[in-house]
């Protein structure tokens, strides 16, 4: 059964470490303070405020988990029934959530208020009222693009040819694991292991452009398949398929790397354990105490900053 406890399980993941690194008190909102906010009763309206807040969702963010959906979609079907979708049901069917999306956003606030996990609300509008003209038709043009790459990946064009040969890993939702007693949690896209060549291939779909913690990301991906499946580095093909341009980058691991990932790890995990004010319970120290980033243009994108701007 479900229940309701005063704080968090404390957990790593990547995006709780990039979260951190670039502002504490953002830090504190997404992991701590919007705790318990999707109850309806029992619970102060602050944490559910700043639990709806916490489900904004930007448009680059949107539309990435978007994309992510009908890829994972398309390739369960076809494992399934060997057929590809086409270009045009791709598009359609991104462009259907898109257009879900902007109905919630504009037309169901309250509705969304009620209940943020069952309805969106895409930050742009709850911040600005609007979504600007030239964002809607910069999206238009992704959405084809990103298809179109998608469906002509070295990706997409092995598992339709060598179906027979890929054995696919577990579900996202499984994939986490025990590092030093925490959990782990590892928010891979897709890995599968190639009778064939014999090797585990792990892949990022990546719908924006690219970025320096590409790597480091990988690098976690490449760790958690070594120590799951036990089998050494060499067996480990890993890439970034980046779909708005259509390049494919590869990448080779070292003992080095990962050495290097859990050493982030490692410090990663003392520098949130400052936030804690009982160890074992997880209680947080006070909202005063997750300073906010001096870097101020964090602030610009950030779901919680009306939040801080009443401060
Ligand atoms: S608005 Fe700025 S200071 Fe406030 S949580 Fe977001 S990033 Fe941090």
């Amino acid at each position: 059964m479900f229940e309701i406890t005063p704080y968090p399980t404390f957990s790593w993941s990547l995006s709780r470490h990039k979260t951190l690194t670039s502002c504490a008190r953002k830090y504190g909102y997404e992991y701590y303070f919007s705790h318990n906010g999707w109850l309806s009763y029992n619970v102060e309206p602050y944490h559910q405020l700043v639990y709806r807040l916490k489900k904004l969702q930007p448009m680059p963010i949107l539309f990435g988990q978007i994309v992510h959906r009908f890829i994972e979609q398309a390739i369960n079907d076809y494992l399934q029934t060997g057929k590809p979708p086409t270009l045009e049901e791709l598009i359609h069917w991104a462009r259907g959530q898109l257009n879900a999306a902007f109905i919630d956003s504009t037309r169901h606030l309250e509705s969304w208020r009620q209940k943020p996990n069952k309805y969106y609300m895409m930050q742009e509008i709850y911040y600005t009222g609007k979504l600007p003209t030239d964002l809607v038709q910069d999206y238009k043009e992704r959405i084809k693009l990103v298809f179109e790459h998608f469906l002509r990946s070295e990706t997409f064009q092995q598992i339709t040819s060598q179906r027979g040969s890929l054995r696919i890993g577990e579900p996202e939702q499984f994939r986490s694991m025990k590092i030093n007693d925490i959990q782990v949690f590892v928010v891979m896209d897709f890995h599968y292991f190639n009778e064939l060549t014999d090797k585990w291939v792990i892949v990022d779909w990546k719908t924006g452009g690219e970025s320096d913690d590409d790597r480091q990301q990988l690098a976690l991906y490449a760790y958690y398949v070594q120590q799951k499946y036990r089998v050494p580095l060499e067996q480990i093909e890993v890439y970034n398929e980046y779909l708005l341009t259509g390049k494919r980058k590869k990448y080779s691991f070292t003992d080095f790397d990962m050495e290097n990932i859990l050493h982030t790890f490692q410090y990663s995990v003392l520098e949130m354990k400052k936030y804690q004010a009982d160890i074992f319970s997880n209680e947080p120290v006070d909202l005063e105490d997750f300073e906010q980033t001096q870097e101020k243009w964090h602030c610009r994108g950030c779901n919680f900053r009306e939040l801080c701007a009443q401060k």
